[in-house]
């Protein structure tokens, strides 16, 4: 599994968004890109999805175009949006189960049980969606992304508006779905990213600018 962008650009209109990014990221990497405000991120996630498509350039995602809509590769990535909306009034069982039911998941009940436990979301199962604490909720949101148990991760901002404690946990989270998967989540704090990143990239107004092994970054300061 791989995921790679070639000379990827993204105008609206006139503007330019991401211009000729290039990158290559590759199974049981955990990868932080990394960029203030408006610097291209979530239009960079978006055409890895297949969600936007490119103005120039290609994504290839294990060497297949994510926006051929191909069933096989949607089943192979999680992805949880910036101010991925959940569905308030709905308990949280319930959402994971009609999350699973479109996917078509078998042994669900069973799937679910363990997502939860994964997650910890132990306590709140039993809980309507909007009697949650953001932390918790971004939980459900972080349940919802793997409940297929995708290779690949994409997560929006996960940590954003959460505060230092959610935060840490949920950093916590994310690093222990590494496994084999690929992880990409997108921050504008550094110190999110170098909590739990093998590797970052950096991107400002739609460039990038390095794409550095964590290391590298932490003896840079
Ligand atoms: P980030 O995720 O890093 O905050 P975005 O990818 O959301 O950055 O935005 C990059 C740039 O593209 C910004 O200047 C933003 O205003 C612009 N932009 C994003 N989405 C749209 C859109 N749908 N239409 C027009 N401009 C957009
Ligand atoms: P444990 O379940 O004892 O914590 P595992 O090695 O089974 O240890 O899993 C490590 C972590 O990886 C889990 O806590 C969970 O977050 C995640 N994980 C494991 N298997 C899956 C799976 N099939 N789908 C999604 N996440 C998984």
């Amino acid at each position: 599994m791989f995921i790679e962008a070639k000379n990827l650009s993204k105008n609206y209109g006139k503007q330019s968004a991401v211009q000729d990014l290039n990158f290559h990221l590759g199974e049981g990497e955990i990868v932080g890109f990394l960029g203030p405000n408006g610097a291209g991120k979530s239009t960079t996630l978006k055409m890895l999805l297949g969600l936007i498509s490119p103005s120039a350039g290609t994504v290839l995602i294990d060497g297949k175009d994510p926006q051929e809509q191909n069933i096989q590769l949607k089943k192979q990535i999680g992805y949880l949006a910036e101010n991925n909306p959940l569905y308030p009034e709905m308990y949280v069982r319930e959402f994971l189960a009609f999350i699973g039911n479109i996917h078509q998941l078998k042994n669900l009940d069973r799937r679910i049980q363990d997502v939860i436990e994964w997650v910890g979301l132990q306590k709140e199962a039993h809980k309507k969606i909007q009697e949650l604490s953001k932390g918790f909720q971004q939980r459900v949101g972080i349940a919802m992304a793997i409940l297929h148990d995708p290779q690949i991760l994409i997560l929006d901002e996960p940590t954003s508006g959460l505060d230092p404690n959610q935060r840490d946990e949920i950093r916590n989270l994310i690093k222990s779905l590494q496994k084999d998967r690929i992880i990409l989540f997108s921050s504008h704090i550094l110190s999110e990213v170098e909590a739990i990143c093998d590797r970052v990239l950096l991107i400002n107004q739609g460039k990038l600018v390095s794409d550095s092994p964590m290391k590298e970054i932490k003896d840079l300061e």
